[in-house]
């Protein structure tokens, strides 16, 4: 059976009761949230190519990732379009901990930027 993080909304298989991430009490439904409306750009990744990487490297981590090209108009030192990687709120701070850990383990490059 799947179970469900009400907190960060990630899944857990079999006989995980309580989040290891933020001790969250599970469920055994997902919680009636609509995720869509509660997303939050977390980081602009180089190129496509990044981008689908770190969604598939968040999957991993059960956190459901999107990523839409975007220009950062209001960043005044960003020249290029940039690949924008959407995370439900709730997941922002560990995805940020895990793309933080990716970097520094070369998982991902460090051309791409934090939100
Ligand atoms: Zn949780």
């Amino acid at each position: 059976m799947t179970m469900h993080c009400p907190i960060c909304n990630c899944e857990y298989q079999n006989n995980i009761t309580i989040c290891p991430d933020d001790g969250g009490l599970l469920t055994a439904h997902r919680p009636p949230t609509n995720v869509t409306s509660l997303t939050v750009d977390i980081y602009a990744a180089a190129n496509e190519i990044e981008a689908e990487r770190i969604i598939s490297f968040l999957k991993d981590e059960s956190i459901e990732a999107t990523h839409q090209q975007s220009e950062l108009a209001q960043l005044p030192s960003v020249n290029n379009n940039r690949f924008l990687i959407t995370v439900s709120t709730p997941s922002k701070e560990k995805a940020l901990r895990l793309l933080t850990n990716a970097r520094h383990d070369g998982i991902i490059t460090t051309s791409g930027i934090f939100l």
